[in-house]
């Protein structure tokens, strides 16, 4: 599988988005069909499919990713919010490059479908 996705034009510039945080580690972006009224999307600059290809070396990455989840929740003034990391295709996972979603501003119900 390619590890060119649409993620990678947008952390390329080739593709824009509207970016609400970024870092020498990752870009955080709002997602372009929202499923909550707070729907952003952290992504880490250095291309990883999924969890699925997480290496050792990549674990203080991942906390960063979920810091800046908890950073980007102050900013959005949540306090009751949902991280999702989906992981395959019949996870729902549609972009094959590493990603957090971070919904809030609406009531969620568990578990997800
Ligand atoms: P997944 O289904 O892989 O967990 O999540 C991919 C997310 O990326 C979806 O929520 C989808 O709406 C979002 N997405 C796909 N293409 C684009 C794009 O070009 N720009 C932005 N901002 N979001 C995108």
């Amino acid at each position: 599988m390619s590890d060119e996705t649409i993620f990678s034009k947008i952390i390329d510039g080739e593709i824009p988005c509207e970016e609400v945080f970024s870092d020498e580690y990752c870009l955080a972006f709002k997602d372009i069909q929202p499923q909550a009224p707070v729907h952003i999307l952290i992504i880490p600059r250095k291309k990883i499919q999924s969890l699925n290809e997480i290496k050792e070396e990549d674990k203080f990455l991942l906390g960063h990713l979920v810091y800046v989840a908890s950073i980007i929740a102050k900013e959005e003034n949540l306090e009751d919010w949902r991280t999702v990391i989906n992981t395959g295709s019949k996870a729902g996972q549609t972009v094959f490059h590493l990603h957090i979603h971070v919904l809030g501003g609406r009531s969620m119900k568990w578990p997800p479908g």
